[in-house]
């Protein structure tokens, strides 16, 4: 540690912290990132799926490239399965500790300042900013910053102290990677229903040397360890997992539902922390990345004006939901809606899918970042679809 007060400390570095980071590091601001765990990008705890855009922001991480997608397999409760291909690349699968690190040293080479297996326990502040308690080891310490940026993740501790509202949902997810599999690799696999994964879905995607297995659940019966080993013992999965050998899991949390203030005195939320995240797939290092932007940017204005009150970096709310908000929104209603079909609505959802029409409309107009594109074209096409987004309506109208 070199600096008595930093002019920013950034909790958490993760994706977001890191590009949050090296983008004031880069102005000449002096930037501290905090990290608990030892290394950079373990554990991992993501199924590493995002679109080429990503690169748009972080060029420098384009390495972390392990295998590129160019449609779904995907399967109703009933087995039914629907193929959608975009005939050119849509996704990419990325080594995310190796994506994590390239960012991180994109960081340090900016000029931030890293601390690994150093946990923020608590915050304080006086005239002069922050001060953030620090456990390295068995050492506590205590580092000042003027301006305190959270992008410690799902469980953020800081939104706790900073008494920022909490996400409306958090889903379990649970990710294994997984070999002796021989899949097609320019596809996923994508499954569907209460038995397979609760109120939201299961995957199977190629990934390089190995397959990365995995789900989420929300307000599921059982944990979401139970859910993933039957995957192995049930349904359209048990064949397609034949043979195959775990050779790592983790789970994670994802948050959802937009938050009203990802701002407070002195400091900013960003990433999943400030749950910044698509409610159709739970991806989150898009969004999160887009919004690192607008944070680091309002951040940059505060310090060159010396003003880090609320009021001023209010904008960094107006700028992000001007960006992604209304997506996050819509994005929210699809899971809803989504998320109360029964399995029977479902198997007639894939019926009224399963058209060559429909199909090319989904090929052509499919984004990963921006769902609601697709949800709002296939209403129009299939207004047979109205019947399921019947609270659609009033959700728009505001209610819950
Ligand atoms: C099972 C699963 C699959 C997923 N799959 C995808 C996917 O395919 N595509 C996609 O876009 N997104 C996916 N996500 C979501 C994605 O992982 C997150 O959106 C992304 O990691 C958010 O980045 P972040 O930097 O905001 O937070 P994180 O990556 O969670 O980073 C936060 C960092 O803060 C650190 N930290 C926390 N508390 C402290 C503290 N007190 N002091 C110091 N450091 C601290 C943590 O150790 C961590 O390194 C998935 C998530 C899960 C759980």
């Amino acid at each position: 540690m070199t600096k008595s007060v930093y002019d920013v400390a950034v909790i958490g570095g993760g994706p977001v912290g890191g590009y949050t980071a090296s983008i004031i590091a880069k102005t000449g601001c002096s930037v501290l990132l905090l990290e608990e765990h030892e290394t950079i990008g373990e554990p991992v705890q993501c199924a590493g799926v995002i679109t080429p855009r990503v690169f748009e922001m972080v060029d420098f991480a384009s390495s972390s490239i392990i295998n590129r997608l160019r449609g779904a397999h995907i399967f109703s409760p009933q087995g039914q399965q629907l193929t959608v291909d975009a005939g050119e690349t849509r996704a990419v699968v990325i080594d995310r500790a190796e994506f994590d690190t390239k960012i991180i040293n994109h960081a340090q080479s900016n000029g931030a300042e890293l601390m690994c297996g150093s946990k923020a326990t608590g915050i304080s502040r006086d005239a002069n900013g922050w001060n953030i308690m620090v456990k390295e080891k068995e050492k506590e310490i205590t580092v000042a910053a003027k301006l305190l940026i959270g992008a410690d993740g799902s469980g953020s501790r800081v939104r706790g102290w900073l008494g920022l509202p909490e996400p409306e949902i958090m889903l379990n997810g649970f990710n294994a990677t997984v070999d002796g599999l021989d899949m097609d690799d320019e596809y996923v696999h994508l499954f569907v229903g209460e038995n397979v994964a609760p109120n939201f879905f299961a995957w199977m995607i190629p990934a390089g040397a190995g397959t990365r297995v995995g789900l989420c659940t929300r307000d599921a019966q059982e944990p979401v360890y139970r859910y993933f080993k039957r995957l192995f013992d049930k349904g359209p999965t048990k064949d397609m997992l034949l043979g195959a050998r775990v050779i790592s899991e983790s789970s994670g949390r994802i948050p959802l539902g937009l938050l009203n203030r990802t701002y407070a005195e002195g400091a900013l939320l960003v990433g999943d922390a400030a749950a910044q995240v698509k409610a159709t797939s739970g991806g989150g290092i898009y969004m999160g990345l887009a919004c690192a932007q607008h944070c680091a940017r309002t951040a940059i204005e505060a310090l060159e004006k010396d003003d880090l009150s609320k009021r001023m970096l209010a904008s960094y709310q107006t700028r992000w939901m001007n960006h992604i908000g209304d997506e996050l929104k819509h994005d929210m209603i699809i899971h809803k809606i989504f998320a109360s079909m029964t399995d029977k609505q479902l198997g007639e959802a894939f019926e009224l899918l399963d058209n060559e029409e429909i199909l090319e409309m989904i090929n052509r107009v499919g984004d990963i970042d921006y769902p609601s594109k697709l949800g709002w074209a296939l209403l129009k096409k299939e207004p047979r679809f109205l019947k399921y987004a019947g609270k659609f309506l009033k959700y728009r109208l505001g209610g819950k």
